[in-house]
């Protein structure tokens, strides 16, 4: 900790009686990784707490900090042993009262050290959405917050009062009689009863004259009206729980019982009931006066997933995600911060949303990587809320059909840096729903027997019985690193973007190159159109590779009957705030659908109905240049075959493949997820991956190469000397290694380029401060940018 340098003596002030805070400063630099003492002046003791938001000095400029400890002398802050008392500067202004969870400091540093990331920045994820707080300089001079700027909505609600017992309306008043009739039921907001009864405002004045109604105004919630027809939104308790369930539940409740922070991995199939287990553990938290947060992967915050916790638990259900507006957003965090909201459903911020007395966090489809942020701070949330159950207390429940192999090698161990793992297993799906036959269509095969179209005979004829028979299927089209692109025939080049060296994907209905890292945009045609021409060679055979989901869709509009419905969902289907759900919607309505879409489509989805899965093509899924592609592609494939025969008819699921031996697709195969496992273990052990060692990505961008090259040179060496300082003890094969440094895959991207070294480390080994020391050595240079990201998935 340190302190800001004006004696207290000279501003004159009188210490409240708490007289020390520790502040962290709202000024986003990686060296300011500590807080810093200030004194507490007597006028502001009253509104001081931790979590408050103050306005103090900084060198020689005003600062936003927040408050994340005091204390009654400076010796009792940790860190200020060097630090006389009357150095200390003191609060100006309390400009916010606190609104975080109570788990914002030690969380909070706890981030900043593991991820190298600043201490502001980690902060600022506690903080009410709405972008950064600022500070605004009033003209008498002094200083106040600016906040997100979306003005509550208030509404009014009206309900009947004792008096009503006892009033007979008059038999004219008809309009009287049907609001009575509607209040019977319990209070109703007038803008609802404008809408069932096309205005009732008159009505609604003459009975609270009579004093017969009562009309309250009170805070609305925005964000919570999203309501849906599907039916499976629904989620009633089941009249019996199955054995796996049980065993589940028994788990979590031991858990719940130690205050230990114990993580419980609920490795059930799809379809097993792992929402019931979260609902039913929920349930319990509630009854003893605690929160609740539950993480599910953003692409499966669907009003079905919603709906199923909204069923059960009410009014008492935030939820964020991407889709809320601004004003949506701030209430949904206002209704946490009030109280009025005991469980959260969310993307993985939602683990910084303000609950108190938080009791339980789940986190569903743990093994999804988009619970990696790709900015800083790079943090990963399964790891996020690992700690934060370490600090309360509370379990940490992790769900899944496929486990990420960190966890599973975890649970193996039994611990991990001293907290308990454990694995409870639901190998079944309640009642008769059985799991889905799986179907290999080998296209070697198919091809070498002539045949060309996008289907296999085998998934030609299983799609035609499911129009025979009325019932619905699932096609998906894994597009992930496989979108349509071109290439010169002659000399094979793919036109790659100017500033960035990603290949360009073709987009057929705009005619346009396009580039996902800058989003340029290029006008080009495919051979045979006139003016078509390679970058390169300058030939005008340019061919158009790949294949797009509205190209499958015309296939099977050519191919089944009008009568059918075949729904497509994919980044340009579900643009709109509603579009995803409308498709749903859409599907769950029809008599007879193929719901076409890309993985999307893999996650959550629980219809009955669905008696057919086909993958189009899995291959893609398994050749990225990356460790966990094939975990990736066993995930997906796993994830899409379940969504087949959850209703009483059995399922059938039809993967298509060039490469039938695979053992991800040997594993999906046979119901066995050890052939994989098995075979990608030995891989990650002889190659020296994660989860046996941890990897720390280093990435240094910058408009001009060679002071890139120099800069990481530096860098790089800065580190290896940390490391052999600190691991000089360990034995030869267990010591950290630095790959590189070397230019990215992705070399270029926006104008700037792009090198890295990669950091292997054994698990437990605090790699981050050692890079933390190494950046603060070497210093920061203008032109040139660092990201450091600890346990890394994107390596490109
Ligand atoms: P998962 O998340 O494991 O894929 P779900 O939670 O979506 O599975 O459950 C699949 C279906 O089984 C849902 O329709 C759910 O309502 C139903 N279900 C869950 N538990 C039971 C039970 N004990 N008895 C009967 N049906 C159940
Ligand atoms: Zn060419
Ligand atoms: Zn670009």
């Amino acid at each position: 900790m340190a302190a800001e340098t004006s004696p207290l003596d000279d501003a004159g002030v009188a210490l409240a009686p708490a007289s020390f805070a520790s502040v962290i400063v709202d000024i986003p630099a990686r060296a300011l990784s500590e807080p810093f003492a200030y004194a507490i002046p007597s006028s502001l003791a009253d509104d001081m707490a931790v979590g408050c938001t103050v306005l103090v000095a900084f060198g020689h400029r005003p600062a936003l900090g927040y408050v994340v400890a005091l204390a009654d002398t400076l010796a009792a802050l940790p860190g200020t042993e060097s630090l006389e008392a009357s150095r200390v500067r003191p609060i100006d202004a309390v400009l916010a009262p606190p609104s975080c969870s109570d788990l914002f400091g030690p969380i909070s540093f706890w981030m900043s050290r593991e991820y190298v990331a600043p201490l502001a920045e980690c902060v600022r994820l506690f903080l009410p959405p709405g972008g950064t707080p600022r500070l605004l300089k009033g003209e008498d001079g002094s200083y106040r917050l600016e906040r997100a700027a979306t003005p509550e909505v208030h509404e009014r609600v009206v309900s009947l009062t004792p008096a009503a017992a006892d009033f007979e309306p008059s038999a004219r008043a008809t309009r009287q009689r049907q609001l009575i009739e509607a209040l019977s039921y319990g209070p109703v907001t007038t803008r609802e009863l404008n809408l069932l009864y096309t205005d009732m405002s008159a009505a609604v004045r003459a009975l609270e004259r009579k004093g017969v109604v009562r009309v309250d105004e009170r805070r609305a919630w925005r964000g919570c009206d999203e309501d849906t027809t599907l039916s499976s939104a629904r989620a009633s308790a089941p009249r019996q729980l199955t054995a796996g369930q049980r065993a589940a539940l028994d788990a979590i409740g031991r858990a719940l019982d130690d205050n230990a922070g114990d993580v419980i991995l609920v490795d059930g199939v799809t379809g097993s009931g792992k929402t019931e287990v979260y609902l039913a553990a929920i349930e319990r938290v509630l009854a003893q006066g605690k929160s609740a947060c539950v993480l599910v992967p953003e692409i499966s915050l669907t009003a079905q997933t919603v709906g199923r916790f909204r069923s059960r638990f009410g009014a008492s259900v935030a939820v964020f995600h991407s889709r809320l507006s601004a004003g949506e957003r701030l209430d949904q965090w206002d209704m946490v911060r009030s109280g009025a909201a005991r469980v959260v459903v969310g993307a993985r911020s939602a683990l910084f949303c303000p609950l108190s007395n938080l009791g339980l966090i789940v986190i569903d489809e743990e093994h999804e990587q988009s619970y990696k942020q790709g900015s800083s701070p790079r943090y990963h949330a399964r790891e996020v809320a690992a700690q934060m159950t370490r600090v309360g207390g509370f379990p940490l429940v992790l769900g899944t059909a496929t486990p990420s192999a960190e966890s599973l090698s975890r649970c193996r161990a039994g611990e991990y840096l001293g907290q308990r793992w454990s694995r409870v297993e639901m190998p079944e799906r309640p009642g008769h729903a059985t799991l889905p036959t799986i179907i290999v269509a080998d296209l070697r095969r198919e091809f070498s027997s002539g045949a060309r179209s996008i289907f296999s005979r085998p998934l030609h004829d299983a799609l035609m019985e499911v129009v025979e028979r009325r019932e619905k299927a699932v096609l998906l089209h894994n597009r992930r690193g496989f979108a349509p692109f071109l290439m010169c025939r002659e000399c094979g080049c793919v036109p790659t973007c100017k500033h960035c060296s990603t290949a360009l994907t073709y987009h057929e209905r705009t005619h346009t190159l396009e580039c996902h890292t800058c989003g340029a945009v290029y006008h080009v045609r495919p051979y045979p159109a006139p003016g078509s021409a390679c970058p390169k060679c300058g030939s005008r055979y340019l061919a158009k590779m790949g294949m797009g989901t509205q190209q499958i869709e015309d296939a099977l509009l050519a191919m089944l009957p009008d009568d059918v419905a075949v729904i497509r969902m994919d980044a340009d289907s579900t643009r709109g705030k509603d579009a995803h759900k409308r498709l749903l919607e859409e599907f769950d309505a029809a008599d007879c659908a193929v719901l076409l879409g890309t993985q999307m489509i893999a996650k959550g989805l629980d219809f009955p109905e669905v008696t057919l899965v086909g993958v189009v093509l899995a291959d893609y899924a398994l050749k990225m240049p990356d460790f966990r592609a094939q975990e990736r592609a066993y995930d997906l494939l796993e994830q899409v075959a379940g969504r087949a025969g959850r209703g009483k008819d059995p399922g059938r699921v039809i993967i298509q493949t060039y490469l039938p031996d695979d053992p991800v697709i040997r594993a999906v195969a046979a119901h066995d997820r050890s052939i994989f496992t098995e075979h990608d273990a030995v891989q990650r052990l002889d190659a020296c991956y994660p989860p046996y060692v941890r990897l720390t990505n280093v990435l240094v961008r910058g408009a001009r190469a060679d002071r890139v090259q120099a800069y990481i040179g530096a860098l790089a060496r800065r580190v290896g000397e940390g490391l052999d300082a600190s691991c000089a003890a360990l034995p030869e094969s267990e010591r950290p290694q630095i790959l590189g440094p070397t230019a990215c895959v992705i070399e270029r991207a926006k104008d700037r380029f792009r090198h890295h070294f990669i950091i292997k480390t054994p698990l437990g080994f605090d790699v981050s401060s050692i890079v933390s020391r190494a950046l603060s050595d070497i210093g920061s240079q203008q032109g040139i940018s660092v990201s450091v990201d600890v346990d890394a998935y994107d390596l490109m």
